[in-house]
C-alpha cells in the first residue's frame, strides 16, 4: 500500500491543526492522499498545493464532494474554508515534502538518486531495469522529477518494494539539496554536469555545484557513484563528498567499459548488449552497472541484454520504408545532449547522414556560441546536410557554425517538412533533436506521415 496514515499520523508528522472534523470520521480509518482532484479516490485525503498558475485550495470543496475526508490546507486559507474538513498548516508543499520523508524513513531499502545535467531519465531506466532482476523497484514515473514529483513518487513506497530509484532535476541551485533531504538516498548518482540551464545558473561552476549538493547533503554512509571522465563533476565532487565512492567512465574509473561498437560494452572481460545505443548510453549503462556492483548484483545474467523503452522523443529509432532510419529526440536538446546525438547520427551505419536541429533552450549568454558549436561539430562530423527549423533566432547560430556543409534554415515547418520529403533518398539516417518547445516533434510526425 502506498502512503496511508490515521488521521491522528497525519496530525502529528505534519504539525497540523485539525478543523472542522468531525468525530465519527476519524476513528479507525487510515488514508491515501492525493493532491489532484481528477484523481482522487473516496476516503482520501486531498493536499491543496498552490502553483503558479493555480490554487489547490480553490478545489477543496470539489474534494470533499468527491469523498475527500480532509484537506490539507495552509493556515491563511482557513477562513475561505469554512465549513471544509481540514488539517491546517504553514505551507502545503513543505508539509507535502515532510511527509515524503517521513514516509521513506518507514523503509530500510537502497534509495538510488540519479541527477545529471544529461541522461537522468535514461539512466534512472537502466538503473531500474539492473535492479528489476532482482527485486521490486519503485521508480519516478514520467517527469516526477522535482519538489512535488519527489515526494509524490516516495509517497508510492510500499512494504513489496525491494529498491527505489528516484531522478532528481533542478532549474536552480538549493533544488537538488532540498530533493536529497526528502529522499535520503543511501546511493547518489551524477550522470555527468555541462551547459543544461546555464542560463539560468549562470555558469558550469555553479551547475556542477549545484549537481554536488546531492552529495554534500545525502547521508554519510552513502554511496557516491560518479562519472570518472568529466573533470569538472570529479573535481566538485572532491570538494563536497569525502565519502566512498565508485566511479565509472570508458577512460577510467572503477567500472570502466569499452565500447565495441554502438551496439555493445565490454567491462571487466563481458560483453554486454547496450540497451541503447552510443557512447553517451554506454557511460549511462556503466553507472548502472557501478550501482549493480555496489549492491553485489553479479552482472553476468545481463550479458543477455535488457530491454529499456524510453518514452516519446528520447533515444527512440524509427525505420522507413526504403532502409531511411529516424533518429527521435525530439523531446528535448541540452548541448551536451545535442553532441551526444550528433555522435550517434554519425556512427549510425547509413548512405547520408542528415540532421534536422532546432534551438536549445535556457542558455542564457553562451547561446550563440554553443549554437554555433553544434553546427561545428555537425561538420566535423562530416554530416551530409542539415537543416534547422528557424522559429526563433537561436538557431540560426547553428548555421553560422558550418562553413562547408550544405545546411539550410526554415522558417516555417511545412517548408521544412517539403524539403525533406525532395531530399532523403533511400538509405539515409536521420537524426531529429531541438528542446521541446520548439515543436521539432510536429515537424517529425508530418514527415512520418507523407513517407
Ligand atoms: P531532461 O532533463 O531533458 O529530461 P535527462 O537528463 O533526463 O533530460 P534523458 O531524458 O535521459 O536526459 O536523455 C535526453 C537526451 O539526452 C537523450 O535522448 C540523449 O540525446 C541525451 N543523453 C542521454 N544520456 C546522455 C549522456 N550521458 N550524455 C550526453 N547526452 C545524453
Amino acid at each position: 500500500m502506498p502512503c496511508q496514515l490515521s488521521l491522528t499520523q497525519f496530525i502529528e508528522v505534519l504539525a497540523a491543526t485539525p478543523v472542522n472534523l468531525s468525530v465519527p470520521m476519524t476513528v479507525n480509518g487510515v488514508y491515501g492522499i492525493t493532491t489532484d482532484t481528477r484523481n482522487l479516490e473516496p476516503g482520501q485525503i486531498f493536499l491543496a498545493l498552490r502553483g503558479e498558475t493555480f490554487d489547490g485550495h480553490d478545489y477543496a470543496e470539489v474534494a470533499i464532494k468527491k469523498g475527500a475526508i480532509a484537506v490539507i490546507a495552509n493556515r491563511d486559507q482557513g477562513y475561505h474554508l469554512q465549513d471544509i474538513p481540514q488539517l491546517q498548516v504553514d505551507d502545503t508543499l513543505q508539509a507535502y515534502q515532510q511527509l515524503a520523508r517521513w514516509w521513506r524513513d518507514q523503509f530500510d531499502i537502497p534509495v538510488i538518486a540519479v541527477t545529471g545535467s544529461a541522461g537522468k531519465t535514461t539512466t534512472k531506466e537502466l538503473i531500474a531495469a539492473v535492479l528489476s532482476t532482482q527485486g521490486n523497484i519503485l521508480k519516478t514515473q514520467a517527469n516526477y522529477n522535482n519538489e512535488i514529483g519527489v515526494p509524490k513518487t516516495l509517497l508510492e513506497l510500499d512494504s513489496n518494494h525491494d529498491y527505489a530509484v528516484i531522478e532528481m532535476a533542478m532549474r536552480g541551485s538549493g533544488q537538488i539539496a532540498l530533493l536529497t533531504q526528502i529522499a535520503r538516498p543511501t546511493i547518489g548518482v551524477i550522470t555527468n554536469v555541462g551547459t543544461a540551464h546555464i542560463g539560468l545558473l549562470g555558469s558550469e561552476d555553479a551547475i556542477a555545484k549545484a549537481k554536488c549538493e546531492l552529495l554534500a547533503q545525502m547521508p554519510d554512509t552513502s554511496m557516491a557513484i560518479l562519472n570518472h571522465d568529466n573533470q569538472r563533476l570529479m573535481d566538485t565532487a572532491a570538494t563536497v563528498w569525502q565519502g566512498e565512492t565508485l566511479t565509472f567512465g570508458l577512460n577510467g574509473g572503477d567500472v570502466q567499459g569499452k565500447l565495441i561498437d554502438l551496439f555493445r560494452l565490454m567491462v571487466d572481460g563481458i560483453t554486454f548488449p547496450l540497451p541503447l545505443p552510443g557512447e553517451h548510453n554506454a557511460l549511462n549503462y556503466l553507472a548502472a552497472l557501478a550501482v549493480a556492483k555496489h549492491l553485489q548484483i553479479d552482472w553476468t545474467p545481463l550479458r543477455k541484454g535488457l530491454s529499456v523503452q524510453m518514452s516519446g522523443g528520447r533515444s527512440q529509432r524509427y525505420e522507413l520504408p526504403n532502409d531511411i532510419v529516424i533518429l527521435d529526440e525530439t523531446y528535448n536538446a541540452g548541448f551536451e545532449a545535442m553532441i551526444a546525438a550528433l555522435h550517434l547520427l554519425a556512427q549510425t551505419p547509413g548512405k547520408r547522414h542528415i540532421a534536422i536541429l532546432g534551438s536549445m533552450k535556457e542558455l542564457g549568454d553562451h547561446s550563440e556560441q554553443l549554437h554555433q558549436q553544434v553546427g561545428q561539430k555537425a561538420q566535423q562530423l562530416q554530416l551530409d546536410a542539415v537543416f534547422i527549423t528557424l522559429k526563433d533566432r537561436e538557431a540560426e547560430a547553428i548555421t553560422r557554425g558550418i562553413s562547408a556543409l550544405p545546411s539550410e534554415g526554415f522558417a516555417e515547418d511545412d517548408a521544412l517538412v517539403q524539403h525533406l520529403t525532395e531530399f532523403v533518398q533511400p538509405g539515409d539516417r536521420l537524426l531529429f533533436k531541438a528542446s521541446r518547445s520548439v515543436g521539432l516533434d510536429r515537424v517529425l510526425h508530418q514527415f512520418r506521415e507523407l513517407m
